[in-house]
């Protein structure tokens, strides 16, 4: 098996995994001969095996313009080596955080263990003993692109191979796929903390006020931890935690007040100038979700009642900015990753 079928067969594998890649998030890539093979954006690494998901990207003129920071590291589809993209794939919104780092293997995964430490106001902090065998860095929240590749370039060490994205995810980096897969376990086994069992969803009464209305109570049954754990709830509802959650559930999540319809609930948030979420919490009760939910969608509510399930009560999260939030929904790239197919 070469490089390339070894790199396919981790990035189905940890694209299966709910608690370390949620739909098109997450990518993976491999640097060869002057080329970097990147996910496609909007694609699913878990089907990295039956389809063809990685693009081609010339990597030298890519960092050549990352020095200068040429706005076309925003999409990088300028760097796609056309003659070898014969699918006409786009990279990944992420491709400048991949050809950042020196190694030739590069994972990132939108890991809940990860995330759940990274939304910490005091994350670095509370990092650092647990990755202190690592040569690690943590980079501050920054919009995935130009933006998050530039503060990773200024935080980066020559041996940095673990990057903790603030408010975002994970990053190993390895020579071989094999030593990428085995850093990312240990990475993760480093990181698990306590996870809080909730109590079980009322369906009947979510059924009762999804009743002619276009929600339905979430699919997942994992997701009404949300609104059923007081907890979860409180460190839910504090805002947006991580970039993918606002771009397919728009911002945070609503919660309805007693006797109070679910989508004036979304609206209320939607009036401060926010994207409405589309996640609405019923406290006691659980979730209900639009009935168009796309499975895409339905990942990143289970992801949210997972990282949330991590919190305590007394950890302090930061939350994005409105202008945060905004940047994500108005970026042009992420509009193209959000115009393909959901699955
Ligand atoms: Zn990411």
């Amino acid at each position: 098996m070469d490089e390339m079928a070894r790199l396919k067969a981790l990035s189905a594998r940890a694209g299966a995994d709910p608690r370390l890649v949620q739909a098109a998030g997450g990518n993976t890539s491999l640097k060869q001969d002057g080329v970097m093979w990147i996910k496609a954006s909007g694609t699913w690494l878990r089907h990295a095996q039956e389809r063809d998901i990685f693009v081609p990207v010339a990597l030298e003129p890519l960092l050549t313009a990352l020095d200068r920071d040429d706005p076309a590291c925003e999409n990088c589809t300028d760097f796609v080596r056309t003659d070898l993209n014969s699918l006409g794939l786009r990279p990944s919104i992420e491709t400048t955080v991949h050809a950042s780092l020196a190694y030739r293997i590069v994972v990132h995964v939108h890991c809940v263990e990860t995330i759940s430490w990274a939304v910490r106001a005091d994350a670095e902090a509370m990092l650092a003993p647990r990755l202190a065998s690592f040569p690690w860095a943590f980079i501050p929240y920054r919009r995935p692109g130009r933006p998050l590749a530039t503060e990773i370039r200024k935080r980066l060490k020559a041996d940095t191979n673990v990057l903790v994205l603030g408010n975002h995810g994970l990053v190993v980096a390895a020579e071989t796929v094999a030593a990428a897969e085995a850093l990312l376990g240990d990475v993760v086994r480093a990181l698990v903390g306590p996870t809080r069992a909730a109590p079980a969803a009322d369906l009947p009464a979510l059924e009762k006020l999804a009743g002619g209305r276009p929600y339905e109570p979430a699919g997942d049954p994992a997701i009404h931890a949300l609104a059923t754990d007081a907890v979860s709830l409180a460190q839910a509802r504090r805002g947006s935690l991580y970039p993918d959650h606002v771009v397919f559930l728009g911002a945070g999540i609503a919660v309805t007040q007693p006797d109070e319809d679910p989508g004036s609930a979304a609206r209320r948030i939607g009036l401060s100038g926010r994207p409405e979420p589309k996640l609405i919490a019923i406290p006691g009760k659980g979730v209900l979700l639009p009935k168009d939910t796309t499975p895409a969608a339905l990942a990143m509510a289970r992801c949210l009642a997972d990282v949330t399930a991590r919190l305590g009560e007394d950890d302090r999260v930061r939350v994005l900015t409105r202008d945060d939030e905004l940047a994500l929904v108005n970026w042009d790239a992420e509009k193209y990753r959000q115009s393909l197919p959901a699955s």
